[in-house]
C-alpha cells in the first residue's frame, strides 16, 4: 500500500521529512540518517522543494531514488509560485513515469526581496488542479494551525484552507508547540464541513536561533516557558537537542491522546532526535 490516503485509512501514520542537501557531506549525512530511520518503518517520507524551484532536480532525483530503494513511499513537495505551467507539467510527468503516487502541493513563498515572482501560479489550489490533470496522484497540502502569515484574518484563512483541503486528499500542518492550536484548527475545519485528514507536523528543534527564526517566519508561537528553557540551553548543542526531543515527545504524546490521524516529524536530515522520540512513545505506524 503506497497511497497516503490508503495508509491513513488503515491506521495512524508516521512520516519523516527531509531536505535536499547542498554538499557531498550533507548527502552522506542524509543517506546515513535515512538508513537508520528506515528501521523504524515509517508510513512514508517526504522531501522538500527549494523556494521558486531552486532544488527542482535534486528533489526529483532524491525522491525517485528513495522510492526505488525503500518499501515505504517517498513523497515530493512541489511549490508553484514563480514557475511555469510547462516546467511543473514536465516534473510531474517524470514523477508519474517513475511510479511516484503522492505529491504535496504548495504555493511556496514569493521572492523575499519583494520582486515580482513571475510564473503561472499564485495559490496551491491551482497546483492541485495541475497535479490531478497530469496523473492519478494522491494530493496533500499544507495547513497552518496558527494561521498562514499572509492571511489577513482567521475567518479568511480558514475559508481558503477548508476549500483547499476539500480539493486535496490530506493535509500536513506547519510545526507548533501547543496542542490547542491543532485541536482548534480541526474544530474550525469541522465547522466548515471539512473533514480531510490532517497530519500533525512536529519539529524536534536542534538549534535555538534556528527554531526562533523558523517560528518567527511561520507565525509559530513560542510559549514563555519554552523561551526561558531555550535561553537556558542556548550554546550547548547536546542540551538543545535533548530539549527539542523532550518538547516534541510531550507534544506527540498529547497528539496521540487526541487521536491524531498521523504524525509527521521534521527530521532535519538527522536520525538521533527521531529515534529518541520513537523510543519513548509507541510510534509504530498503524
Ligand atoms: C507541511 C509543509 C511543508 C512545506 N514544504 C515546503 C517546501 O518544500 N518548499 C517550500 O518552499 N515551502 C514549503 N512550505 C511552506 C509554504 O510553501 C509557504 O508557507 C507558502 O507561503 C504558502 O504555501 P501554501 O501551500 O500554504 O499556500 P496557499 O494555500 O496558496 O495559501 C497561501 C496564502 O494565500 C491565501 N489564499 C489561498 N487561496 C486564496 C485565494 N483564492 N484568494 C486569496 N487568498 C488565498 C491563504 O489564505 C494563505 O494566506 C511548507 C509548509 C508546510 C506547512
Amino acid at each position: 500500500m503506497t497511497r497516503i490516503p490508503d495508509l491513513l485509512a488503515a491506521g495512524r501514520t508516521l512520516s519523516f521529512e527531509f531536505f535536499p542537501p547542498k554538499t557531498a557531506a550533507g548527502a552522506a549525512e542524509l543517506d546515513a540518517a535515512l538508513q537508520e530511520l528506515a528501521v523504524l518503518r515509517p508510513s512514508f517520507i517526504s522531501v522538500t522543494y527549494g523556494a521558486l524551484g531552486s532544488t527542482r532536480a535534486n528533489t526529483r532525483d532524491l525522491v525517485i531514488g528513495f522510492n526505488q530503494r525503500h518499501p515505504f513511499p517517498a513523497m515530493p513537495h512541489l511549490t508553484c509560485v514563480g514557475q511555469s505551467r510547462a516546467e511543473l507539467h514536465e516534473l510531474l510527468g517524470a514523477y508519474q513515469r517513475s511510479g511516484i503516487e503522492n505529491v504535496l502541493a504548495l504555493a511556496g513563498d514569493p521572492p523575499a526581496d519583494g520582486s515580482p515572482s513571475g510564473g503561472d501560479f499564485t495559490f496551491a489550489t491551482e497546483l492541485i488542479e495541475l497535479v490531478r490533470e497530469v496523473g492519478d496522484f494522491s494530493v496533500g497540502v499544507a495547513a497552518f494551525p496558527e494561521l498562514h502569515p499572509r492571511s489577513p484574518d482567521r475567518t479568511t484563512d480558514r475559508r481558503h484552507l477548508a476549500e483547499k483541503l476539500c480539493a486535496a486528499d490530506f493535509g500536513i500542518t506547519q510545526f507548533f508547540f501547543e496542542v490547542e492550536h491543532y485541536v482548534r484548527l480541526v474544530d474550525e475545519l469541522d465547522a466548515l464541513g471539512c473533514t480531510t485528514p490532517l497530519i500533525a507536523g512536529v519539529m524536534p528543534f536542534v538549534s535555538v536561533p534556528g527554531v526562533r527564526r523558523m517560528a518567527a517566519m511561520n507565525g509559530t508561537h513560542l510559549p514563555d516557558e519554552l523561551q526561558v528553557r531555550l535561553d537556558e540551553v542556548d550554546g550547548d548543542p547536546d542540551a538543545v537537542r535533548a530539549l527539542g526531543v523532550e518538547v516534541a515527545t510531550e507534544l506527540c504524546g498529547q497528539l496521540l491522546d487526541h487521536g491524531v490521524p498521523g504524525l509527521h516529524l521534521y527530521a532535519l536530515n538527522r536520525a538521533g532526535s527521531i529515534k529518541a522520540i520513537h523510543a519513548q512513545l509507541d510510534l509504530s505506524a498503524g
